[in-house]
């Protein structure tokens, strides 16, 4: 440590899916020199990279441990929140599904919060820019960029004869999620590059870490950003429990995520009066927004007994197969452990009134394979979700204490409005309408629901819903960009009344958008990297 340099252009604290971009955009000119902060780990763990290592990364070592506060219209349940704390963060062990949203999302970002500059015509160009698609080009994707985007190597048989019953039950085949339209059911294309996950870090950071000007420290958790004057002028790191002051000569960017960046800037005095009063936090700058708007999908589950074959739970104990499977995937990149788990996709309506699909359906040929979901049976299965992409309910992050280390009070107020419910609603009564098409229904011999719960009726439904709904791991709106008293940043991503400070990852987003959020989040820190450096893009 002590030979290190104390004084940086750039800072940027919190190594995740957006940290990882800015580093490299920002370090891409060897005058500017720039430090990445990371509270985890280096992501050189092996389960990391293999794409079914997801199976394994939603609790343990390179997650937060978040959970939530009782949530008042889900049974005052404690759910549990994971969100990665590894260099890559989330995107390090998420699900690698490639999706980014429909167009009318960032258009209403313009023209409902005041987002100037983030209409969809915008986030395409930096969609385009980031994206390496092995398979498609054109206007709506690119080649070359530094996410790599690939198609599933061998779609297990049972996504297969699922995505032939969502067909049997009228919806279009869709090849491209993220092309005219998300409507339709099909395979998820993936963020990974060579049966490799391809998280931040690996297409965007990897490449840059032996740069002279670019410093990256992992176990270094921000204390709090230091402000002199209404100037951010650097921040306290806490390494192996010391305290160590890093000076920012230019800015510094706030991307410890949607939980994190509010975290941060509250600890620094820069929050809801009432919520740093109650933290016994100093107010340095009164910003009522700070930690509201909180938003995220409220994911269902149900599990699914097979007959004729078997499902990706046979690889799950070391075995003969599981030998067999890994000696493929090393010598071939192919077989089980190449599947990213979460492999069928599908998009529909709740309701005749929406624009755009307002559903999203996820399809494992595996049991109950993440931390959290209820009703996993002895035996081999597959699992199908789904949740409303844009909820209505709105919820809170605020810091417990004045310790950097304490967990956040973290309430996502799920399902708090009728529209969140009736959606939910109607998402799971799809789930089973398509598992009783025949090209399904040949193969499934049990519905497992959680709890034993039977649906029945529309409050059988509801109860369900509020009993075993959970996090789909997408909270974002925390530090919301736009106008008005609520926004924390302005459309230059800079947190108002602060000189020298932005905030620049998945808080910033005023509205979710209509599917998974890792692509956004990355198209955000691209542009968040032009805006920084002067650059105007050619739109
Ligand atoms: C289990 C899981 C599955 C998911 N599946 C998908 C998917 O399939 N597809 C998809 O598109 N999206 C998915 N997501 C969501 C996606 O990964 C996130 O939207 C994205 O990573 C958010 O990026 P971010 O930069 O805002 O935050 P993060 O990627 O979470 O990065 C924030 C980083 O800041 C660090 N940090 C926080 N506080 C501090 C501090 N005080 N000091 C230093 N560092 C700090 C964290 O450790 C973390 O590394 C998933 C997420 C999870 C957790």
């Amino acid at each position: 440590m002590s030979t290190q340099p104390k004084s940086f252009d750039y800072i940027v604290a919190g190594g995740g899916t957006a940290g990882s971009v800015l580093a490299a955009r920002l370090s891409e000119d060897p005058s500017i020199s720039v430090l990445l902060i990371e509270a985890g780990k280096n992501d050189s763990h092996p389960l990391i990279h293999i794409p079914i290592g997801f199976a394994k990364l939603t609790a343990g070592p390179f997650q937060w441990g978040f959970v939530s506060q009782p949530q008042k219209h889900a049974k005052d349940r404690r759910i549990p929140l994971a969100q990665g704390r590894v260099l890559g963060g989330g995107g390090s062990i998420n699900a690698q599904v490639f999706t980014r949203g429909a167009r009318e999302d960032y258009d209403n970002w313009e023209k409902k919060f005041g987002a100037k500059g983030w209409g969809s015509d915008q986030m395409m160009h930096y969609f385009i820019k980031s994206e390496d698609n092995e398979r498609l080009s054109g206007k709506y994707h690119g080649n070359g960029g530094p996410l790599g985007v690939s198609d599933l190597v061998n779609p297990h048989p049972m996504t297969k004869a699922w995505v032939q019953a969502g067909q049997q039950m009228g919806l279009p085949y869709n090849s491209d999620f993220n092309g005219e339209s998300q409507y339709g059911i099909g395979y998820y294309q993936t963020t990974t590059r060579g049966s490799r996950r391809c998280s931040a870090s690996v297409g965007y950071l990897k490449p840059a870490r032996n740069r002279p000007n670019l410093t990256i420290i992992t176990q270094g958790h921000v204390k709090k950003i230091l402000i002199e004057n209404k100037r951010a002028t650097g921040v306290e790191v806490i390494i192996n429990k010391r305290v160590v002051t890093f000076n920012s000569q230019r800015e510094v960017i706030v991307a410890a995520g949607a939980y994190g960046s509010p975290k941060i800037l509250q600890l620094s005095g820069i929050g809801d009066p009432a919520d740093l009063k109650a933290a016994r936090v100093e107010v340095v700058h009164s910003l009522v927004g700070v930690g509201k708007n909180l938003q995220d999908h409220c994911d269902l589950d149900i599990i699914y007994s097979i007959k004729d074959y078997l499902s990706l739970d046979k690889y799950a104990k070391p075995r003969f197969h599981t030998i067999k499977a890994g000696a493929e995937y090393v010598v071939f990149r192919k077989g089980p452990l190449a599947s990213t788990a979460v492999e069928g996709g599908m998009f529909s309506y709740s309701n005749d009134k929406e624009k755009t699909p307002n559903l999203q359906f996820h399809f494992l040929p595996a049991a109950g394979i993440e931390a959290g979901v209820v009703g996993a049976k002895p035996g081999y299965g597959v699992t199908l979700n789904v949740y409303l992409v844009r909820p209505e309910s709105r919820g809170t992050m605020r810091i417990a204490s004045s310790n950097p280390l304490e967990a956040p009070l973290i309430d996502p107020n799920y399902l708090a409005t009728d529209y969140d419910l009736e959606a939910t609603v109607e998402g799971l009564r799809q789930m089973r309408e398509i598992m009783g098409q025949p090209a399904m229904a040949q193969h499934v011999t049990a519905e497992h629901l959680a709890g034993n719960a039977e649906l029945t009726n529309k409050d059988s439904y509801i109860q369900f819903a509020r009993s075993f709904g959970r996090t789909s791991y997408h909270p974002v709106g925390t530090c919301a960009m736009g106008v008005g008293d609520e926004a924390v940043v302005d459309p230059n991503l800079k947190v108002y009344g602060i000189e020298g400070l932005r905030v620049a990852d998945s808080s910033i987003m005023p509205a979710i958008n209509s599917s998974n959020t890792q692509a956004p989040t990355v198209a955000i820190a691209e542009k968040a990297s032009d805006l920084i450096l002067g650059r105007k893009p050619n739109i």
